[in-house]
């Protein structure tokens, strides 16, 4: 039959609707930004691909019912109700398992009604790929949002071939076992054949839990994956006595084309130009997150705020500049930190600030990719201090954009990519004056000390891309050999 050879499905489809200004609320579609959309297309072109996903937006109004053809891409929508949104997504991806597998840093939320939506809008996404898959396809399924469509999925169509990628930490497992839901959520992800983490520590917890709650018989690290010491194992599941791969797939981003874009005339005078506008302060220290409770926005805030007060940083030589992208609104966490954090800027501006100078300077909103590429440029210290964070792309897309080697980088060891931005000022979010002194020091680097840590980071950074990333997790998708012993 017809129908796609490689699939991605994820939460959102990479496009979105937009108003078009021009013509009295006419409406298009518009390529999502992100590293993802970028790495998965070439592959997706090559093998007919489709992309399974929610369009955005709850009205029905606009969105076409059935699959249409956007830039070489075959689009699959997958409509999704207000009712919908409420419970599977703000509900219980945003409000059980995203706190929950972020080291419950906020209290995790479990209500059945969640839950119950969660498992329908699952079924809905594995029955739109059933729909469009060609037999024998690949299918990739991303993220949390997702984690019941690889069985679901395989009981629908058992000819697929079936990988599941987190993008977010999988949790300890003392703190996993929380969840009312525990053995669905497993059993959901064993029907992928290969199940992929940014770390190995994540892949070993779920390996854990997968003997525990779902009677998977065996396992054993048998190779390595990625460039990281990864896990391969092999495990039994009680469904179809498969072979489930679990492996460890750091993810990154289009280094090479941010490493074009900030060597780029325009974004080097825009970089000037920020400089300039902040009145040519000695110092600029950048922070760039989504509005988010795991980010420790609130943290770096206080670290500046003491070492202000302290007087090892002053007002007059350093400047902050926070961009705050508006996230998910409507959870009630969001907004109370939220205004949390504004408070803080304003006491720091308060105590520190002079007319036309305040010491932070808070956006709350999003950025382009040219307007962050300047910010990086113009930044002398990135500030990244997540309390956990799967990954953190703005660590590497801030090295990426310093081939003049220097600038330094302040980084959460709780952040994924701290695994492999081993030169950057690492510092634990939870410890205050290890924090401060981590900016102290970032902010008095010499500038052969600068140059020698970005050389580090950029080599890092600049030969492990997202198509790496991409490419290897298929690859092992897609790798027929048996992984070790045959299961019986
Ligand atoms: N980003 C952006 N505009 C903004 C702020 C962030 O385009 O105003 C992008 C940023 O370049 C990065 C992504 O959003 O690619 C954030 O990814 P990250 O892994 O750092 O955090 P997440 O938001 O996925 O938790």
């Amino acid at each position: 039959a017809a129908g796609a050879g490689l699939v991605v499905v994820a939460n959102r489809l990479p496009v979105s609707l937009e108003e078009d200004g021009t013509d009295g609320g006419r409406r298009r579609w518009r390529r999502s930004p992100g590293g993802l959309v970028n790495a998965l297309e070439p592959f997706l072109r090559t093998q007919r691909g489709a992309w399974v996903g929610w369009p955005g937006t709850a009205k029905a109004g606009g969105t076409p019912a059935r699959a249409w053809r956007h830039d070489g891409l075959l689009l699959y929508p997958v409509a999704l109700t207000a009712d919908e949104v409420d419970g599977f997504y703000e509900g219980f991806s945003n409000a059980t398992l995203w706190p929950l597998y972020h080291d419950v840093i906020m209290p995790p939320r479990y209500r059945r009604s969640w839950w119950d939506a969660y498992v329908h809008v699952n079924r809905k996404f594995a029955q739109a790929t059933a729909d469009i898959s060609a037999r024998g396809a690949t299918v990739w399924v991303q993220d949390y949002q997702l984690q019941l469509v690889p069985a679901m999925l395989r009981e629908l169509r058992p000819d697929l071939r079936i990988g599941f990628f987190l993008h977010i930490p999988f949790p300890p497992v003392e703190l996993f076992m929380q969840v009312p839901w525990r053995t669905e959520l497993i059993q959901g992800l064993l029907g992928a054949d290969l199940i992929g983490f940014h770390r190995p520590g994540g892949a070993r917890n779920f390996q854990w839990l997968a003997r525990r709650l779902a009677g998977v018989r065996e396992e054993r690290a048998v190779s390595d994956v990625g460039d990281e010491p990864g896990l391969l194992g092999v495990a039994e599941s009680p469904a179809g006595r498969r072979t489930v791969k679990v492996g460890a797939f750091p993810i990154s981003i289009d280094a090479a084309d941010l490493d074009r874009l900030a060597r780029r005339a325009d974004v080097q005078r825009r970089a000037e130009q920020i400089r300039a506008q902040l009145g040519n302060p000695r110092k600029i220290v950048l922070g760039v997150d989504r509005l988010d409770y795991t980010k420790g926005i609130d943290i770096r805030l206080r670290a500046l705020h003491e070492l202000l007060a302290e007087g090892r940083v002053t007002a007059e030589t350093t400047t902050m500049v926070q961009i705050a992208t508006p996230s998910r609104e409507r959870v009630e966490h969001y907004l109370r930190m939220r205004e949390d954090i504004e408070r803080t800027v304003g006491r720091i501006n308060g105590e520190f600030g002079r007319v036309g100078h305040p010491a932070v300077h808070y956006l709350h909103t999003s950025v382009g990719r040219e307007e962050l590429a300047a910010l990086y440029r113009a930044a002398d210290v990135m500030l990244v201090t997540p309390l956990r964070d799967g990954m953190n792309l703005v660590a590497k897309e801030y090295v990426a954009c310093r081939h003049d080697l220097q600038g330094a980088l302040v980084l959460s060891e709780f952040a994924g990519a701290a695994a492999e931005l081993t030169s950057a000022f690492q510092v634990n979010p939870y410890h205050l004056e290890e924090v401060k002194s981590g900016l102290e020091k970032a902010l008095t680097i010499s500038r052969a000390e600068a140059g020698r840590r970005m050389g580090a980071l950029r080599a890092q950074v600049l030969t492990h891309d997202v198509g790496h990333w991409a490419q290897s997790f298929l690859s092992t998708l897609e790798d027929r050999t048996p992984v070790g012993e045959p299961v019986r």
